[in-house]
């Protein structure tokens, strides 16, 4: 998937709006700092004239670029040094951006910042399928007494409940990959959607999708013109997001292309120490059986296997 010229203008507009915001918030520091520290504006009219004389100067081939830098980082000393002594944190004028780093253009050096990739994966992506599935869900929505009864249930509960939230803590310094393993209803997506949610708040890009639709693309992307790129967008997207969430893995058909393409998404990601959650109806013997064993080797020795157990809870909820 790539973003239509409607999504792609969609961002640029938004960054457009940033920076006028921007502007709008340094010419009113701007002015709040001459409020109080009128000799401010005098090193402002400093640094005018050595800009000017220094371009005077380059025309009478007379131009000293090593001086003048240094008289303007002088000053730019002095500045923020007026700053400090005033109360103002010496970047007041200059942390006037959302994203610092590509000051809201959405662009370094003519790579897309990480705020574009955001931006980008969100509409592509974790919109669509994760705001349907998030609206409602949140670790508090993990309750222990839906276990009542069944201890056996609760402690695989704990077990899985407490590997989630470290995890969203720890991200993305995790030790291992998750692994949520369990019947239908006993709250896999629900974890899974948790830690994407909480990720997603911290700023970082999460595609979520379901085996399904996952192979889905894959096959869209290795029978596309583009695959010949490496980059190609989608598989660029899949491989390198920060969170990869594959649900229900199992669920598709498999054959040697999926094997192939999943393998090579989990090593790709491997190598961009790049986390993944995979959640799964199918047991481990299942899993060994529709897998070869390249695939199934690096799933157990790469993730921290949870099991989930119990009856259905979404039912239980339900009825309570
Ligand atoms: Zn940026």
């Amino acid at each position: 998937m790539a973003l239509s010229n409607e999504q792609y203008d969609q961002i640029m507009r938004g960054y457009e709006l940033r920076r006028r915001n921007a502007r709008a918030e340094r010419d009113r520091r701007y002015r709040e700092i001459l409020q109080r520290i009128p000799a401010y504006q005098e090193l402002d009219g400093d640094n005018a004239s050595t800009i000017s004389s220094f371009i005077t100067d380059l025309k009478n081939d007379t131009a000293d670029a090593a001086r003048t830098r240094d008289a303007l980082a002088e000053a730019g000393k002095r500045r923020r040094a007026l700053l400090s002594q005033a109360g103002f944190p010496a970047d007041y004028l200059d942390s006037v951006y959302t994203c610092a780093e590509c000051r809201d253009t959405g662009f370094i050096n003519g790579v897309k910042c990480r705020c574009f990739v955001r931006q980008e994966i969100d509409l592509l992506y974790s919109r669509s399928h994760l705001e349907a599935l998030s609206d409602k869900m949140d670790f508090s929505m993990l309750r222990e007494d839906l276990y009542n009864g069944n201890d056996e249930a609760l402690t695989h509960f704990r077990g899985a409940r407490d590997a989630a939230l470290s995890f969203t803590e720890r991200f993305p310094a995790c030790d291992k990959d998750l692994l949520f393993m369990g019947n239908v209803g006993t709250g896999k997506t629900t974890l899974s959607v948790c830690i994407a949610k909480e990720l997603l708040k911290k700023g970082y890009s999460v595609i979520y999708f379901s085996a399904v639709s996952l192979f889905d693309q894959l096959a869209a992307a290795h029978f596309s013109k583009d695959r010949s790129e490496a980059d190609s967008e989608p598989l660029r997207d899949l491989y390198s997001c920060d969170l990869l969430i594959i649900d229900d893995l199992g669920s598709e058909l498999t054959n040697s292309f999926i094997e192939e393409e999943l393998f090579v998404l989990l090593n790709e990601r491997q190598i961009r120490d790049k986390r993944i959650i995979i959640s799964t109806n199918a047991s481990v013997d299942n899993l060994r059986s529709t897998y070869r064993d390249r695939i199934f080797s690096r799933i157990i020795s790469g993730f921290s296997i949870l099991k989930l157990t119990g009856t259905d809870i979404r039912f239980r909820k339900a009825v309570m």
